[in-house]
């Protein structure tokens, strides 16, 4: 029977990564399905009053509610969380509800954090805009250098919050260095770890204390749905996260959970794939544009930190051009293969303008002040055949006089 109802965490546990990818976190129903099957269901019925009873008291294994738990949702949190190599998993609506919940859950009035300059748009938003309005002070620094976070702590801090490598300029940060700090102050580290992925870069090896996912980028993988993850240890999932989210509802929908469970099967083909086919097109455009941001290439000040900390540096990369907006907006409008689109982790090859798109709600000083100028432009590398990629770029970049 076990076989059909869960499996057994001491087993799976030991499983290498790629077992994880596909099996990790499966329970099969009495049917006995090999793919997993999808709970499109909001609520769970009780065999008796009591049973009901016991269960919301905790004393009865079961569901309750779908706003607090679904099979399909558990399978998948399951399989991250043994990617991860953390205890416990909570998925989320999207990537933002995941930071948004893995900030608010433990930080309170007084508390201060600091964050790396570098960011996605929405994740500056919440330390710029939504913290301050319940007494919550961030400062930003450049995570490039880990004595910049040294630097910045206070008696109040709680957090340090960065991403790595950062959207869109591709910092690097020193997990290692980094953590060791926070460690040695008592403050956690959430780390953004969307652009990598457990499948090259496992935060929690260097320290980290919670690590926090967009989903909807490597993970789906097929830019289908959206969704969101926390990791940490048991402790802090059940006890400072999970009163938050239950109560506050960023609940993934089962359905949702069910794509990015079929993602996770293939994210490590596919992200390697992707990082050997952004490197050639890296190849391609070093020397074609005045400046590459790919911590793949040697040119990247920080390539040996990242090779030291990644298995390979992912689909994500940022170049500019000299001539601002008008002559970006004249490289994307002259592109024939590659979709303008400022989606990332997708298979499709993908590009964007920071400046007029993912970073427009930045402050045009603080957008500077992080490194996103009006010529830089983002690429996601998909799966096509890289040729016909650089072929793109190439009559593009032509057509723009490059
Ligand atoms: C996309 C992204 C997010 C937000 O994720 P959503 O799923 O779009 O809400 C957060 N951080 C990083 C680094 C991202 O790329």
């Amino acid at each position: 029977m076990k076989r059909h109802t869960g499996q057994d965490q001491s087993i799976t546990r030991n499983w290498k990564p790629a077992t994880q990818a596909v099996r990790g976190g499966t329970a099969r129903s009495e049917w006995g399905e090999t793919s997993e099957a999808i709970f499109l269901t909001s609520g769970y019925a009780y065999d008796c009053a009591a049973d009901a009873a016991d269960r919301f008291a905790g004393e009865q294994v079961g569901m309750t509610y779908s706003r607090l738990q679904n099979p399909t949702v558990e399978m998948l949190e399951q399989r991250i969380a043994l990617l991860e190599g953390a205890e416990a998993c909570r998925s989320m609506a999207t990537g933002m509800a995941a930071m948004t919940a893995a900030l608010l859950c433990q930080l309170e009035q007084g508390d201060h954090l600091v964050q790396g300059r570098a960011a996605f748009g929405s994740c500056r938003w919440l330390t710029d805009s939504l913290l301050p309005k319940f007494g919550i002070e961030t400062t930003v620094i450049d995570a490039r250098d880990p004595q910049q976070f040294q630097d910045a702590i206070r008696p109040n801090t709680k957090l340090f919050f960065f991403e790595t490598p950062a959207n869109p300029t591709m910092d690097v940060v020193d997990l290692e260095a980094v953590c060791g700090i926070a460690r040695a102050h008592g403050i956690k580290t959430v780390v953004d770890n969307a652009f990598a992925t457990p499948a090259l870069q496992r935060p929690m090896d260097y320290g980290a204390d919670i690590v926090a996912y967009s989903a909807t980028k490597m993970m789906d993988g097929q830019g289908r749905v959206l969704a969101g993850a926390v990791t940490g240890t048991e402790d802090f999932i059940n006890n400072t996260l999970l009163p938050f989210t239950r109560n506050t509802g960023p609940t993934l929908s089962a359905f949702n959970a069910w794509v990015v469970l079929k993602g996770l099967e293939t994210l490590d083909l596919r992200i390697r794939r992707q990082s050997e086919n952004a490197l050639k097109v890296g190849r391609f455009l070093e020397g074609r544009v005045p400046r590459i941001l790919h911590p793949g290439l040697p040119s990247h000040p920080q390539h040996n930190l990242a090779m030291r900390q990644m298995e390979a540096t992912g689909p994500i990369f940022a170049f500019e051009v000299e001539g601002g907006r008008a002559q970006a907006h004249g490289l994307l409008d002259g592109l024939g293969l590659i979709d303008i689109s400022n989606n990332i982790g997708d298979s499709r090859s993908l590009m964007t303008h920071p400046s007029s798109t993912t970073h427009s709600g930045v402050a045009e000083e603080k957008r500077l002040e992080m490194g996103v100028t009006e010529g830089m432009l983002r690429l996601n590398v998909g799966l096509e055949d890289p040729d016909d990629v650089i072929a793109d770029l190439d009559q593009a970049l032509a057509g723009v006089g490059l």
